[in-house]
Protein backbone atom coordinates (compact mmCIF):
# COMPACT_ATOMS: atom_id res chain seq x y z
CA UNK A 1 0.00 0.00 0.00
CA UNK A 2 1.76 3.27 -1.00
CA UNK A 3 -0.19 6.60 -0.21
CA UNK A 4 0.88 9.25 -2.89
CA UNK A 5 1.88 12.89 -2.59
CA UNK A 6 -1.05 14.38 -4.16
CA UNK A 7 0.25 17.61 -6.32
CA UNK A 8 -1.96 20.80 -5.62
CA UNK A 9 -3.38 23.98 -7.58
CA UNK A 10 -1.07 25.97 -8.51
CA UNK A 11 1.83 23.74 -9.17
CA UNK A 12 2.98 23.96 -12.45
CA UNK A 13 2.84 20.50 -13.93
CA UNK A 14 -1.06 20.54 -13.41
CA UNK A 15 -1.20 22.92 -16.60
CA UNK A 16 0.69 20.63 -19.20
CA UNK A 17 -0.63 18.20 -21.23
CA UNK A 18 0.26 14.29 -20.15
CA UNK A 19 2.40 11.99 -22.20
CA UNK A 20 0.72 9.38 -23.53
CA UNK A 21 1.17 5.61 -22.25
CA UNK A 22 3.25 3.36 -25.23
CA UNK A 23 3.47 0.19 -22.95
CA UNK A 24 1.68 -1.20 -20.17
CA UNK A 25 4.09 -3.25 -17.89
CA UNK A 26 4.56 -3.62 -14.35
CA UNK A 27 5.75 -0.21 -13.92
CA UNK A 28 2.36 1.04 -14.97
CA UNK A 29 0.39 -1.67 -13.13
CA UNK A 30 2.45 -0.75 -9.98
CA UNK A 31 1.39 3.34 -10.47
CA UNK A 32 -2.24 2.40 -10.86
CA UNK A 33 -1.97 0.25 -7.69
CA UNK A 34 -0.45 3.21 -5.71
CA UNK A 35 -3.05 5.30 -7.34
CA UNK A 36 -5.72 3.17 -6.41
CA UNK A 37 -4.20 3.81 -2.85
CA UNK A 38 -4.44 7.26 -2.91
CA UNK A 39 -7.99 7.92 -4.32
CA UNK A 40 -9.35 5.34 -1.45
CA UNK A 41 -7.45 7.18 1.07
CA UNK A 42 -8.43 10.27 0.41
CA UNK A 43 -11.41 9.52 -0.33
CA UNK A 44 -11.87 10.67 -3.93
CA UNK A 45 -14.12 9.27 -6.42
CA UNK A 46 -11.55 9.70 -9.40
CA UNK A 47 -7.48 10.12 -9.65
CA UNK A 48 -5.52 11.34 -12.67
CA UNK A 49 -1.79 10.07 -12.77
CA UNK A 50 -0.40 14.17 -13.32
CA UNK A 51 -2.21 14.61 -9.47
CA UNK A 52 0.15 12.43 -8.37
CA UNK A 53 2.71 14.32 -9.93
CA UNK A 54 3.12 11.23 -12.33
CA UNK A 55 3.53 12.59 -16.27
CA UNK A 56 1.50 10.01 -17.95
CA UNK A 57 -1.98 9.51 -19.00
CA UNK A 58 -3.80 7.36 -16.69
CA UNK A 59 -7.26 8.08 -14.65
CA UNK A 60 -9.04 5.83 -12.17
CA UNK A 61 -12.34 6.17 -10.63
CA UNK A 62 -15.18 4.68 -8.68
CA UNK A 63 -18.49 7.08 -8.51
CA UNK A 64 -18.99 4.25 -5.34
CA UNK A 65 -15.98 5.04 -3.80
CA UNK A 66 -16.50 2.35 -1.46
CA UNK A 67 -12.93 1.16 0.12
CA UNK A 68 -14.29 -2.11 0.84
CA UNK A 69 -14.87 -3.33 -2.41
CA UNK A 70 -11.97 -1.31 -4.39
CA UNK A 71 -14.20 -1.54 -7.58
CA UNK A 72 -12.16 0.89 -9.97
CA UNK A 73 -12.03 1.38 -13.56
CA UNK A 74 -8.48 2.31 -15.05
CA UNK A 75 -8.52 4.05 -18.67
CA UNK A 76 -4.92 4.83 -20.22
CA UNK A 77 -4.91 7.04 -22.88
CA UNK A 78 -8.46 7.87 -22.65
CA UNK A 79 -10.33 10.06 -24.91
CA UNK A 80 -13.88 11.65 -25.11
CA UNK A 81 -15.27 10.68 -28.14
CA UNK A 82 -19.19 11.40 -27.97
CA UNK A 83 -20.95 14.20 -25.74
CA UNK A 84 -24.27 15.27 -25.42
CA UNK A 85 -26.76 17.26 -23.58
CA UNK A 86 -25.75 19.72 -21.04
CA UNK A 87 -26.20 19.88 -16.67
CA UNK A 88 -24.82 21.28 -14.20
CA UNK A 89 -22.41 19.57 -11.68
CA UNK A 90 -22.98 20.30 -8.12
CA UNK A 91 -20.04 21.25 -5.78
CA UNK A 92 -17.38 19.87 -7.95
CA UNK A 93 -14.10 19.24 -6.14
CA UNK A 94 -11.04 17.92 -6.95
CA UNK A 95 -8.30 16.83 -4.52
CA UNK A 96 -5.78 19.06 -6.26
CA UNK A 97 -7.44 22.37 -5.45
CA UNK A 98 -7.85 22.20 -1.52
CA UNK A 99 -10.81 23.85 -0.21
CA UNK A 100 -12.47 25.33 -2.71
CA UNK A 101 -15.87 23.39 -4.88
CA UNK A 102 -18.65 25.26 -7.26
CA UNK A 103 -21.18 24.14 -9.49
CA UNK A 104 -19.81 23.42 -13.28
CA UNK A 105 -21.51 23.23 -16.46
CA UNK A 106 -20.31 19.69 -18.20
CA UNK A 107 -21.87 17.60 -20.86
CA UNK A 108 -25.23 15.52 -19.93
CA UNK A 109 -23.50 12.48 -21.43
CA UNK A 110 -20.06 11.09 -22.83
CA UNK A 111 -18.41 8.43 -24.04
CA UNK A 112 -14.43 7.84 -23.19
CA UNK A 113 -12.58 5.44 -24.95
CA UNK A 114 -9.15 4.26 -24.25
CA UNK A 115 -7.17 1.40 -22.77
CA UNK A 116 -7.87 -0.72 -19.75
CA UNK A 117 -5.06 -2.21 -17.50
CA UNK A 118 -4.44 -5.34 -19.64
CA UNK A 119 -4.06 -3.25 -22.58
CA UNK A 120 -7.52 -3.88 -24.04
CA UNK A 121 -9.79 -1.28 -25.69
CA UNK A 122 -12.31 0.22 -23.49
CA UNK A 123 -15.19 2.19 -24.17
CA UNK A 124 -17.19 3.61 -20.69
CA UNK A 125 -20.02 5.78 -21.09
CA UNK A 126 -21.04 7.97 -18.30
CA UNK A 127 -24.24 9.78 -17.33
CA UNK A 128 -24.74 11.66 -14.22
CA UNK A 129 -22.10 11.47 -11.51
CA UNK A 130 -19.43 8.91 -14.49
CA UNK A 131 -19.61 11.44 -16.66
CA UNK A 132 -18.88 14.54 -14.89
CA UNK A 133 -15.77 12.23 -13.30
CA UNK A 134 -14.87 11.44 -17.06
CA UNK A 135 -14.91 14.56 -18.15
CA UNK A 136 -12.92 15.91 -14.50
CA UNK A 137 -10.23 13.41 -15.23
CA UNK A 138 -10.03 13.87 -19.07
CA UNK A 139 -9.51 17.52 -18.35
CA UNK A 140 -6.93 16.75 -16.17
CA UNK A 141 -4.62 14.96 -18.76
CA UNK A 142 -4.77 18.08 -20.92
CA UNK A 143 -3.63 20.05 -18.35
CA UNK A 144 -7.54 21.45 -17.52
CA UNK A 145 -8.70 21.72 -13.73
CA UNK A 146 -12.35 22.24 -13.20
CA UNK A 147 -11.50 25.78 -11.79
CA UNK A 148 -10.46 26.83 -15.18
CA UNK A 149 -14.31 26.18 -16.65
CA UNK A 150 -16.26 28.83 -13.60
CA UNK A 151 -15.87 31.99 -14.11
CA UNK A 152 -12.65 34.58 -14.22
CA UNK A 153 -13.62 36.32 -10.93
CA UNK A 154 -14.67 33.27 -8.67
CA UNK A 155 -11.13 31.71 -9.80
CA UNK A 156 -9.26 35.54 -8.89
CA UNK A 157 -11.60 34.89 -5.80
CA UNK A 158 -9.82 31.06 -5.12
CA UNK A 159 -6.05 32.06 -6.33
CA UNK A 160 -6.18 35.06 -3.82
CA UNK A 161 -6.69 33.14 -1.33
CA UNK A 162 -5.27 29.81 -1.80
CA UNK A 163 -1.87 31.62 -2.21
CA UNK A 164 -2.47 33.35 0.82
CA UNK A 165 -2.61 30.17 2.54
CA UNK A 166 -0.10 28.55 1.30
CA UNK A 167 2.43 31.46 2.45
CA UNK A 168 0.39 31.45 5.87
CA UNK A 169 1.80 27.28 5.96
ZN1 LIG B 1 -9.36 16.77 -10.10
Amino acid sequence: MAILDIVTYPDPRLKNPTARVNEINDEIRQIVADMADTMYEAPGVGLAAIQAGIDKSIIIFDPEADKEKRNFSTLINPKITFQEGTMTSENEGCLSVPDFRSNVKRYARVTAEGLDIDGNPLQIHGEDLLSIILQHEIDHLNGILFIDRISALKRQIYRKKRLKALKDE
